[in-house]
């Protein structure tokens, strides 16, 4: 069961020699008295040729009987493909295999869907995909993913490991410390009653690395967040983890945009160019309107405060005099927006609480809009030079609280895009990436239900130390040392540098997120026991592996980047889990169940 070649290999220069492929049966075709049998493996596809004149009967009635997907292998003799006959679509189609022998070493049933066509695979339902995973798996757009994942993890240790870093495993059980996403809790059966929890991340584990004097750790680290699943999240995904001791936030910079071109190189044979562009939060915000801008189009917010700040209309006035912001996009060339997208777009005004949306159309020479018979000539004036506005523009307004009033904006900025790009107005070309940094985030954000502060990034993460005073006096004005790797309008990772004397990491527990010190001993004490015996300054990032692999292969699902996920309601499909288990089992867990055990639990 030895082939010669894989099923990518064979050229002209191959002609003559005696060759055995391995592989499934990609299609086969009876065409004039003659079977061609496509032979697929994991690299590629080699046509082969059953002739009934040179071949014993018993061997042409079993390749004639060949269903797609069976696993055979074949052995013949390479050739030219007869004059005209050549598929410039592959590479291996300028030769075929004369087959003399075929050996069926598993007979594929019927299939579930065919796999053969990439525009039929395309098409099949995810739910049956994922039920038969190890089919899609086959595809050579599926193969294709698992090898550049593969690729770009060993770019990314060896390049770590040219820096210095060391790969180090942190626990997988872990313990409970709900700040941020809610947690899958393990129990334990040696403890009764007590509990382990699998990581969000190897946050504390890391810090404690680093304490341990490790310097410069890294892993490919799987992370656990029992979230309710939104679009495109999963409950476990793998980041690129890491952490230095002794630096400050250039260093990250410089490291990660080292990573990321060695990564490209690596994956999509680019160049990419560095150092990055550098955004503040508060720039982000107020130009694109989210805190990941896609910077790879215009259409950015414009302020029009002062402008409409006297205004007799009263919406726009009103909103400035209760301390907000008018700020308007335009979308050009959307004026011919249909009612059923204008609509879109004031649902999502309303739903960041705003009344409705104010927009003009600017169709044959005239502004169509409900709103333009309050504005003065200065105000028409001040729109048309600020927004540059055209023949056939949509400009679209927000009224309201900046951060509101800007967030409103950034979802209707990203929907124009969309809407404009399938108009075939706006044109992205396809390996087009534009990375930035996101910094200077505020180090708190305050939550209005609950009325108290929470940590942007995440508890440990240190102010910018000329801020520091103002902890107690101004929380909102302290920055955080925090940054984002943002690239296209998607977030690439986050790190921050960490809050190393205990004395501040205190200070931010308690008096700051309002933590108990009961709990914040519970939960934290042994962190701020370890920073007392000698911790260095240190910081570091977390990439989402699963995103960025996505993003290189230019799919907008990271579940088509991992082997095996789970669907959006948490399940696997194919092996059926979750699912109950015994009586016996949940006993030594000492665990009894308030729901009625499911139907297929065993006695
Ligand atoms: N642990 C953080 C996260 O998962 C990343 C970091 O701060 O390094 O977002």
């Amino acid at each position: 069961m030895k082939r010669t070649h894989h099923c990518n290999e064979l050229r002209p220069a191959h002609i003559g020699q005696t060759v055995t492929l391995t592989g499934w049966v990609h299609s086969r075709r009876d065409l004039g008295g003659l079977i061609f049998l496509d032979v697929r493996d994991r690299e590629g596809r080699t046509q082969t040729v059953f002739d009934p004149s040179d071949l014993p009967k018993d061997i042409f009635e079993k390749a004639s009987t060949l269903r797609s997907e069976s696993v055979v292998e074949v052995t013949g003799k390479v050739r030219q493909r007869p004059e005209g006959t050549n598929n410039s679509k592959i590479p291996t189609g300028e030769v075929e295999v004369m087959a003399t022998t075929v050996e069926i070493l598993n007979i594929a049933e019927p299939l579930p869907f065919q796999i053969d066509d990439p525009e039929v695979a395309s098409k099949v339902n995810e739910e049956m995909r994922l039920k038969y995973r190890y089919l899609d798996l086959r595809r050579p757009e599926m193969a294709r993913n698992l090898k550049l994942r593969s690729k770009v993890a060993t770019a990314t240790r060896v390049f770590l490991d040219e820096q210095g870093f060391l790969e180090v495993e942190t626990p997988i059980l872990f313990k409970s410390t709900p700040e941020g996403a809610r947690e899958f809790l393990v129990p334990s059966r040696v403890h009764p009653g007590q509990f382990y929890a699998l990581p969000q991340s190897p946050q504390q584990f890391k810090q404690i690395l680093m304490v341990a004097g490790v310097e410069r750790y890294f892993q490919l680290a799987r992370c656990f967040r029992d979230e309710d699943q939104r679009a495109d999240r999963q409950l476990e995904f793998t980041q690129v983890d890491l952490e230095m001791s002794f630096i400050e936030r250039e260093d990250i910079y410089a490291l990660i945009e080292g990573l990321l071109k060695r990564v490209w190189k690596t994956a999509l044979n680019m160049d990419i160019t560095t150092p990055f562009l550098r955004l503040s939060y508060f720039e982000a915000l107020n130009r694109f309107g989210i805190d990941k801008p896609d910077m790879r189009f215009g259409i950015e917010l414009v302020d029009l405060t002062e402008d409409f700040r006297a205004s007799t209309f009263k919406v726009f006035s009103g909103a400035i005099a209760n301390g907000g912001v008018v700020k308007a996009i335009n979308a050009k060339g959307l004026a011919g927006a249909t009612q059923g997208q204008i609509e879109t777009m004031t649902e999502y005004a309303k739903s960041f609480g705003a009344k409705g949306l104010a927009f003009i159309k600017v169709e044959s020479g005239e502004w169509k809009s409900p709103i333009v018979k309050f504005f003065s000539d200065a105000e028409k004036k001040a729109l048309t030079e600020k927004l540059k506005i055209e023949e056939g523009d949509l400009i679209l307004f927000a009224a309201d609280q900046w951060l509101n009033a800007c967030e409103i904006l950034g979802k209707i900025r990203l929907y124009c895009a969309d809407v404009l790009k399938a108009q075939g107005k706006l044109k992205i070309p396809a390996n087009q990436f534009n990375f930035l940094w996101v910094i200077d985030f505020p180090l708190l954000s305050f939550d209005k239900e609950q009325n108290r502060w929470y940590s942007s990034h995440h508890p440990f993460t240190a102010p910018v130390a000329e801020d520091v005073p103002l902890l107690k006096t101004d929380p909102k004005k302290v920055r955080g040392q925090h940054y984002d790797i943002v690239v296209n309008g998607v977030e690439l990772g986050g790190g921050s540098i960490r809050i190393h004397q205990p004395a501040v990491q205190e200070t931010i527990f308690k008096d700051i997120l309002q933590i108990p010190p009961d709990m914040v001993q519970a939960r934290f004490g042994y962190m701020l026991e370890a920073f007392k015996y000698g911790a260095p300054p240190h910081g570091g990032i977390a990439l989402g592996f699963d995103r960025l692999i996505a993003t290189l292969c230019g799919t907008s699902s990271i579940r088509d980047v991992i082997a095996f996920p789970k669907t959006a309601k948490a399940s696997d499909l194919m092996t059926e889990s979750p699912a109950p288990v015994e009586a016996k089992q949940l006993r030594d867990l000492h665990i009894q169940l308030k729901v009625a055990p499911p139907k297929e639990t065993p006695a």
